[in-house]
């Protein structure tokens, strides 16, 4: 399958709820396909948006911008029927590229559908479907939460390379020695895919604070006290989460990340921003409009 032969840019959106947020998620997706990203990605069920969003967002994206759409697929409810469904409705829309992973349960469900772990959907998708997919995986540079250790997440990783990932995106984190070491951790396990940091940009420190909580993102203390610092001043809070993440994706491309993930939350101009302050790739003739 094809691998990413030069750094790749990409923004990830959600399913909108409601004819307003479809109306949000259309401004922005405007604005952010002038930067020109190499694709853009939907999410699946998280946040409890609806399942048959992402395939609905998957084909407006593509329709409305002309740039690819990977959908995010997770496995963990669903049954091989439903999921051998999506994949045809992907594969039938154009798609080429999926992000492939397990999700989590639901409060009160305790038991996995078919599959328990992305390796087994990763498999599943090659073995369906050949090179038809390229298949990104996740992981974890501060390891994910549920891992016993953080051997055992490195080779569950590996399982999934193994498995037939092409690439992977991390979950974001604020600390570029996390991703160095977790590459570095698997490139002795044979691992050469590329590795795109995620990237979430921090406008909303309270919300960044809370989904840090729940996905085990470490803040590292000194700039939790700065924002915890400016208190209300959102334009103190935004213009320093700016620099810190800004200062932290240069860090992360000058020691060789083959590219950035933006994690949108479906707002155009942080990622605009960040696009701008690293200079990064834009179409020809065009020029990023800042905030
Ligand atoms: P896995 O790779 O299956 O790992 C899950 C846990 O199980 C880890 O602790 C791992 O070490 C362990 N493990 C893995 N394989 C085995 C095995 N064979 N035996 C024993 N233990 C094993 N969630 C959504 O619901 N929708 C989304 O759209 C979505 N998008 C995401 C995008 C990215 C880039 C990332 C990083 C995460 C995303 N998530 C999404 C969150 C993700 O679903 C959760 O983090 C979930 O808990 C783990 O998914 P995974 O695919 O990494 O799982």
């Amino acid at each position: 399958m094809t691998h990413v032969s030069q750094n790749s840019f990409s923004i990830e959106f959600f399913p909108p709820k409601g004819p307003k947020g479809a109306a949000r998620l259309d401004k922005a997706r405007a604005r952010l396909a002038t930067l020109g990203p190499d694709f853009f990605s939907v999410t699946f069920g998280a946040g409890g948006t609806t399942r048959s969003g992402t395939l609905e967002t998957v084909a407006a994206t593509m329709k409305a911008t002309g740039i690819a759409a990977a959908p995010h697929l997770s496995c963990i409810e669903g049954t091989k029927e439903s999921i051998n469904e999506l994949l045809d409705s992907y594969k039938a829309a154009g798609v080429d590229r999926i992000v492939a992973l397990r999700g989590d349960l639901p409060q009160g469900m305790d038991e996995p559908g078919v599959f328990s772990y992305a390796n087994e959907l990763v498999a599943h998708i090659k073995q369906r479907h050949g090179d038809d997919f390229h298949i990104e995986v996740g992981c974890y540079p501060e390891y994910h939460p549920q891992a016993p250790s953080p051997a055992a997440d490195i080779e569950n990783f590996v399982r999934k390379v193994r498995a037939g990932a092409d690439s992977a995106m991390t979950q974001y984190f604020y600390n570029a020695d996390a991703y160095f070491n977790f590459v570095e951790e698997v490139a002795a396990q044979g691992v050469d895919i590329p590795i795109v940091p995620g990237i979430m940009p921090i406008t909303d420190f309270g919300q960044v604070s809370r989904f840090s909580a729940m996905c085990g993102a470490d803040i590292p203390r000194w700039i939790r006290q700065k924002m915890e610092g400016y208190g209300d001043d959102q334009t103190a809070v935004q213009a320093f989460g700016r620099e810190v993440v800004a200062r932290m994706c240069e860090q992360l491309l000058a020691g060789g990340a083959p590219g950035l993930h933006f994690y949108s939350l479906n707002k155009a101009q942080p990622t605009i921003d960040l696009w701008h302050d690293l200079g990064l790739p834009l179409p020809a003739g065009r020029i990023v409009e800042t905030g």
